[in-house]
């Protein structure tokens, strides 16, 4: 147990962990010393830092602590996709991902204990928002899977830009060299599209990449998909997004979710692609997949079709392959086993 008066230690990004320990008497040196103990041996005790000090050690274990994630239950699907239900210290549980594909490993987290949002076709956003994970939390699910992450997307439970500070703070613990050092260019966050806060990430000219989640291009349609977009609007989004696009064409994808009878249609495809064209984006297509919303995915050949549209117009549209399904851990069915008892 830990007390109010401790602080999480991997809520600290170096420079912040290294301003504390400075002034605690701490040699310069002590805060990359103890990332490498912590983020690449995987140390959870002060005591076994032995190139740290003793009482340097035991100033450590007065004041700080480790945040623990319980992994409550694992789920594997036919596909090899992984996915971990992690109890929190307070009781609430979220879900995280693990999708291999090749060499790459793609570790897909949660920012939030639920989400506020409620888009239509979510399940993450059903239950509504229960609080916001701390840094410590969001860098524990990085070192809880099961094999090291090659790239990690923010596409679990949660908006992550109605958490951005933690989550920066998360992605610069996640990138920083001294410990896990996974290459900010292999970390995208994604949207729903909320022009503040984006506004204020594009202002830091992050060096991340950005997944918006736009499902339609048509204002009417995507507001009906996603409440958020009333006070969202498209063309304020674009707008935000553009500056940023000019200096990083190819840091931003557009996810769309393909809708039978909603989304699909030929002049979707068009808007779709003159969207695409004018930020220099990327599109992932994903059929949609059951989360009990009511949409269904469009037949495989007019999900080509779809996508032989937008490459036949010069834009680099990619069909996902939906993985985890037959464990609900797929686009928008994150929060279906952590709504289940176990
Ligand atoms: S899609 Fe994202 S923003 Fe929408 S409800 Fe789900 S988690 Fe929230």
């Amino acid at each position: 147990m830990y007390s109010k008066a401790q602080t999480d230690i991997r809520s600290l990004t170096r420079a912040e962990l290294g301003d504390r320990l400075t002034a605690a008497g701490f040699p310069a040196y002590a805060a990359a010393e103890i990332f490498r103990w912590i983020y690449r041996k995987r140390v959870e005790d002060f005591g076994r830092m032995t190139n740290i000090s003793r009482p340097h050690r035991a100033h450590l274990a007065d004041n700080y602590y480790f945040s623990t994630l319980e992994k409550a239950r694992r789920f594997r699907s036919a596909d090899g996709t992984e996915k971990y239900l992690f109890r929190l210290a307070d009781g609430p549980a979220i879900e995280t991902v693990l999708i291999p594909e090749g060499k790459r490993r793609t570790l897909c987290v949660s920012s939030q204990v639920g989400c506020r949002f409620a888009c239509r076709f979510c399940c993450s956003g059903r239950s509504g928002w229960k609080r916001d994970l701390t840094a410590g939390e969001i860098v524990g699910q990085v070192l809880s899977a099961e094999s090291p992450a090659t790239n990690l997307v923010f596409m679990g439970m949660g908006e992550p830009l109605d958490n951005l500070d933690r989550v920066l703070k998360a992605i610069e613990i996640i990138s920083d060299p001294a410990g896990i050092g996974l290459g900010r260019r292999k970390i995208c966050l994604s949207t729903c599209g909320l022009v503040q806060p984006l506004k204020k990430l594009i202002a830091l000219s992050p060096s991340f990449k950005i997944a918006l989640s736009l499902h339609s291009t048509d204002e009417k349609v995507r507001a009906g998909l996603m409440p958020v977009s009333g006070k969202n609007p498209l063309s304020q989004l674009v707008q935000v997004l553009e500056s940023w696009t000019r200096k990083n064409p190819g840091a931003l994808t557009l996810e769309y979710l393909m809708l039978a009878g909603t989304n699909t249609a030929p002049e979707d495809a068009h808007r779709l692609s003159r969207l695409a064209r004018r930020l220099r984006a990327k599109v992932n297509l994903i059929p949609c997949h059951a989360t009990g919303s009511g949409f269904d995915p469009p037949p495989p050949v007019e999900q080509r079709h779809f996508r032989d549209e937008l490459v036949g117009r010069g834009i680099f549209a990619t069909l996902r392959r939906s993985r985890g399904e037959d464990i609900s851990a797929a686009c928008g069915q994150l929060g279906l086993s952590a709504l289940k008892p176990s």
